[in-house]
């Protein structure tokens, strides 16, 4: 998986903020959004500033433990 590229889409409004996410991802890539989202949880988000010194990999860890579905890896 060495050097492959990868971006996630987080759905805010289907996240119920378990944050199973943001302990899976190997690159700390993924953080807690600040406002709460429809169903009154703080959602997950993507962390993009992260990727100047840590590049989300496609490993698609974070979206195999969503227990919601809400992340959506795309390989580039
Ligand atoms: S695993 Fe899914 S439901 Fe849980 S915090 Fe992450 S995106 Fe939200
Ligand atoms: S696909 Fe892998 S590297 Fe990318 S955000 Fe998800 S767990 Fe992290």
């Amino acid at each position: 998986m060495a050097g492959k590229k990868g971006t996630i889409i987080i759905d805010r409004e289907l996240c119920k903020g378990c944050y199973l996410c943001i302990e899976a991802c190997p690159n700390s890539l993924i953080g807690i959004f600040d406002e709460l989202n429809q169903l009154g949880y703080y959602p997950a988000y993507y962390r993009e500033e992260n990727n100047k010194d840590r590049e989300c990999t496609g490993c698609a860890t974070c979206a195999l433990v969503c227990p919601d579905v809400a992340i959506e890896v795309y390989r580039e």
